[in-house]
């Protein structure tokens, strides 16, 4: 079911269930752009028409960040749960592997792409990684780069660019993949790569995750501490007014 949170599009969804949309995407291939929505996107999204683009034209939109499931709850959806980016895009690898599907991986840092690589054929040893380019060679090379994937013919796309970028980027190529999964994976490859770690298990599990990357990662904090605040006067200002947000 689709809804909407601060006039964005968002899929109530749990992993199960979002899960089951990928299966069956990659068993009967057609399109299926995927977007994991946080705090940070809603607020970017309203002062970015290509950004809006991106999400609107999205297939399957799913909670992760704590702020939208925050969001959410207070709607009236109480069992709503969030989705972090990074596991959901396990999930597809996870079901990639089984079916022995073909995945293409667009960013990230070339040594990063490498071992990446290595760690995918022991975990993944029936995925066909097919392609990887790196996200630093410049926006002008983007198309080149989109038609270099297209030509594999992958059925699942992973872009790690960083949000917007990402999403934007899925969006203007999604012509050239009319039967891939596409998915923005933000920093999952540096976790998977062991260059950084993910939150421990005590801080995910009580939705402090978003806590633990600000203080480990600085660059993101003042990225968060521009928008989260936004994001959370936007829905209390809603609530006070007694408007739908
Ligand atoms: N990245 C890239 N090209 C760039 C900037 C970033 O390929 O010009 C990669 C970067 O190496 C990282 C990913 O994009 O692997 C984004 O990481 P970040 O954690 O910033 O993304 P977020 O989760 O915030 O979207």
């Amino acid at each position: 079911m689709r809804t909407r949170i601060l006039d964005q599009p968002i899929d109530i969804v749990n992993m199960n269930e979002a899960i089951y949309i990928v299966k069956m995407s990659l068993t009967h291939p057609k399109q299926l752009r995927i977007i994991t929505l946080n705090p940070e996107m809603v607020v970017n999204a309203a002062s970015s028409f290509e950004f809006q683009a991106a999400i609107n034209n999205a297939d399957l939109i799913v909670p992760d960040g704590t702020g939208i499931v925050w969001g959410l709850k207070l709607k009236g959806y109480k069992e709503i749960e969030r989705i972090p980016g990074i596991e959901l895009a396990e999930g597809v690898l996870d079901l990639a592997n089984d079916l022995s599907k073909s995945v293409a991986i667009f960013g990230g840092r070339e040594e990063t792409l490498q071992r990446v690589t290595e760690v995918f054929k022991i975990k993944y040893p029936n995925i066909k990684l097919v392609k990887t380019i790196d996200g630093y060679q410049g926006e002008s090379k983007e198309e080149k780069n989109a038609n270099n994937i297209a030509c594999e013919n992958p059925n699942i796309v992973l872009v790690a660019l960083g949000t917007p970028r990402q999403e934007i980027w899925i969006n203007k190529y999604a012509k050239l993949f009319p039967q891939s999964l596409m998915i923005g994976i933000g920093g999952s490859l540096d976790i998977w790569s062991g260059k950084k770690n993910r939150a421990p298990m005590w801080a995910r599990k009580n939705n402090l995750e978003w806590v633990y990357r600000v203080i480990s990662e600085p660059k993101r904090a003042i990225r968060i501490l521009k928008t989260l605040p936004k994001f959370v006067w936007m829905i209390i200002s809603s609530l006070q007014t007694r408007q739908d947000f």
